[in-house]
C-alpha cells in the first residue's frame, strides 16, 4: 500500500511551496487509495515553534488536505533517534566522534588557508580505546558521525531520472549531535523506514541529501522508498520564491479571498495539470488524473494572474447561495453592512452578488464593486466621461430619457430597456449611446454588469437622481 508524509520544519509558515509538496503528496496517496501521514520535524528545538506548527495544520485544515496518520511530532521521539544512532555504532557502520565544534573550525580553517577543501578528517575513527575512555572520563560532548562506505550511490528519481553520485563526495556526517539530538538526516530515515512510507515526495532542495539518507536505508538493512523531487517554485524575477516576494504563509491566501479549490488548481497548475484545457478542476478530477511522472522538471514560476483567473472561474461557477455568505462577511468587515441582511432586502443583497459574481476574481473585490449599488458617492472615470458623455446629443436626450423613466410605474429590467430602445428609435440614435451614457452617470465607470440589471438594482429613484446629476461632470 502507498504511504507517503507531508514532513514540514516549524521553523517557519507553510508557505506556497510547502503547500504543493503537501498536495502532491496528499493527491498521491488519494489517487492509489494509500495513507498520507503528517510528521512534524521539530528537532530543531531553537528555531521550531508551537504558533508555526499550528499554523501549518491550519494551513491543510483549510486547504482540506486531511492527514491520515499524525501529527506525530519528532521532539517527541528523541530517545528512538538516539537508540537507531547506537544500533549503527554498533554494526559499525557509524563511530563516536569527540571533536569539538571549535577544533573541527580551526581545522578547516588551517585546510582553507591552504587553499585546500576540508572534509571530516575521520580522526576519531583511528582513536584507540585508551584515547575514547580518556575522551569519555572528561565528560566530552560526543557525536556520532555515519561511516560513509565506499562506492557508487545510485537511484531512480520518479520526476528528475537516474541519479549517481560518487560516496567520495559525501563526508561523514553526524548523525547524532554532541547535546544528544539527532541530525535531520537521522530522524528523517528512522522515520521514514518506521511508518513505511513507500514514496518520498519532496521540494528539490532536498535532492543533495537524498544520497545521505540512501546510505542510512543500506545501514539500516530497509528497502528504499521511491523518491520525488518536486521542482522549485521560483518568484516573477526567476529567483526562488519567498517572503522577498510578499508571499508569506498559505494563510495570507485566505485573508486575501481566495477559496481553497483555487489555490489547490494554483498550486498543482504550476507543475501539472489534470487535462488539456485551462480551467478550474474538481479534487475528483485531480485525484484521478494525478501521476507523479507527469509532474514537469522544470521550475514554475508564481504567477499571482493565474491564481486571480482561477478564483474568478470558481466564483462564477458557485451559486448565489453558497457565495453570499462570504460576501456579507467582507461587507460586514468593511462595514457597508452592519449584519447580515434579512428580508426583501436580503433578496435585494443576493440579486447583487448574482450581479457582480460573473467579473469578480476575489471576495474581497466585491465591497469596491457594489458601491455604486449602496452609496451615492460615485468615483467617475474620467477617460469613461470623455469617451462616453461628451456627445453633444445627449443633452436633449438624457432628460427625455430621465422623463421617460420618471413616468414608469414598474422599474424593470424589460421595461428599462423596452423604454430605452423606445427613446432611441424615436431620436434616430443607436441605444448605445444611451446605454454607455448612462452607464458612466450611474456606475461611474465604462464596464460593468448589464445596464438593465444595473438600473432595476438601483432603483428609479436613484437612477433619476443620478441622471440628474449630469450637469455637474
Ligand atoms: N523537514 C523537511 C523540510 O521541511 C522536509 C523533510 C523531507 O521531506 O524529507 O524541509
Amino acid at each position: 500500500m502507498v504511504r507517503v508524509r507531508f514532513a514540514p520544519s516549524p521553523t517557519g509558515y507553510l508557505h506556497i511551496g510547502a503547500a504543493r509538496t503537501s498536495l502532491f503528496n496528499w493527491l498521491f496517496a488519494r489517487h492509489h487509495k494509500g495513507k498520507f501521514i503528517l510528521r512534524i520535524e521539530d528537532t530543531d528545538l531553537a528555531r521550531s515553534s508551537e504558533e508555526m506548527s499550528r499554523g501549518i495544520l491550519e494551513g491543510l485544515n483549510w486547504l482540506g488536505l486531511e492527514w491520515d496518520e499524525g501529527p506525530l511530532y519528532q521532539s517527541e521521539r528523541i530517545d528512538v533517534y538516539r537508540k537507531r544512532a547506537e544500533e549503527l555504532v554498533g554494526k559499525g557502520c557509524a563511530y563516536n566522534c569527540f571533536c569539538l565544534p571549535e577544533e573541527i573550525r580551526e581545522r578547516k580553517e588551517m585546510a582553507s588557508s591552504r587553499g585546500e577543501y576540508w572534509e571530516y578528517d575521520r580522526r576519531c575513527l583511528k582513536l584507540s580505546e585508551r584515547e575514547k575512555s580518556k575522551f569519555e572520563e572528561e565528560g566530552r560532548p560526543k557525536a556520532i558521525r555515519f561511516l560513509v562506505p565506499e562506492g557508487e550511490i545510485r537511484y531512480s528519481d520518479l520526476i528528475h531520472g537516474p541519479i549517481s553520485v560518487a560516496s567520495k563526495n559525501i563526508e561523514d556526517f553526524v548523525l547524532l549531535r554532541g547535546d544528544g539530538l539527532p541530525t535531520y538526516h537521522l530522524s528523517v530515515v528512522v522515520d521514514d523506514i518506521e511508518q513505511g512510507i513507500t514514496h518520498v515526495i519532496r521540494g528539490d532542495d532536498h535532492i543533495s541529501n537524498t544520497p545521505k539518507q540512501i546510505l542510512l536505508y543500506k545501514a539500516f538493512g530497509s528497502p528504499l522508498p521511491q523518491f520525488a523531487h518536486l521542482a522549485l517554485i521560483l518568484g516573477p524575477d526567476k529567483k526562488k520564491l519567498s517572503k522577498r516576494h510578499g508571499v508569506t504563509s498559505i494563510l495570507q491566501f485566505r485573508e486575501e479571498g481566495y477559496f481553497p479549490l483555487a489555490m489547490l488548481n494554483f498550486l498543482a497548475q504550476m507543475s501539472w495539470s489534470p487535462g488539456e484545457e485551462k480551467r478550474l478542476y474538481s479534487l475528483g478530477e485531480m485525484i484521478k488524473e494525478f501521476s507523479l511522472e507527469k509532474l514537469s522538471k522544470g521550475s514554475p514560476v508564481f504567477d499571482l494572474d493565474k491564481l486571480d483567473w482561477l478564483n474568478g472561474q470558481l466564483i462564477s461557477q458557485m451559486s448565489v447561495d453558497e457565495l453570499a455568505p462570504y460576501v456579507f462577511e467582507e461587507l460586514k468587515r468593511e462595514n457597508i453592512i452592519q449584519s447580515e441582511p434579512s428580508g426583501k432586502k436580503k433578496d435585494w443583497y443576493l440579486k447583487l452578488v448574482e450581479l457582480l459574481k460573473e467579473r469578480s476574481r476575489k471576495i474581497k473585490d466585491f465591497p469596491l464593486r457594489a458601491k455604486p449599488f449602496l452609496s451615492g458617492d460615485i468615483d467617475y472615470d474620467p477617460a469613461g466621461i470623455e469617451k462616453y458623455l461628451r456627445d453633444e446629443r445627449l443633452e436633449e436626450l438624457l432628460p427625455k430619457l430621465r422623463e421617460d423613466f420618471a413616468r414608469m410605474e414598474s422599474f424593470t429590467v424589460e421595461n428599462i430597456e423596452k423604454v430605452l430602445r423606445l427613446r432611441a428609435e424615436k431620436e434616430g440614435v443607436k441605444a448605445a449611446l444611451l446605454i454607455h451614457a448612462l452607464r458612466m452617470l450611474v456606475v461611474g465607470t465604462p464596464v460593468s454588469p448589464g445596464i438593465f440589471d444595473v438600473l432595476e438594482l438601483i432603483g428609479k429613484e436613484k437612477t433619476i437622481e443620478r441622471m440628474d446629476k449630469f450637469p455637474e461632470i
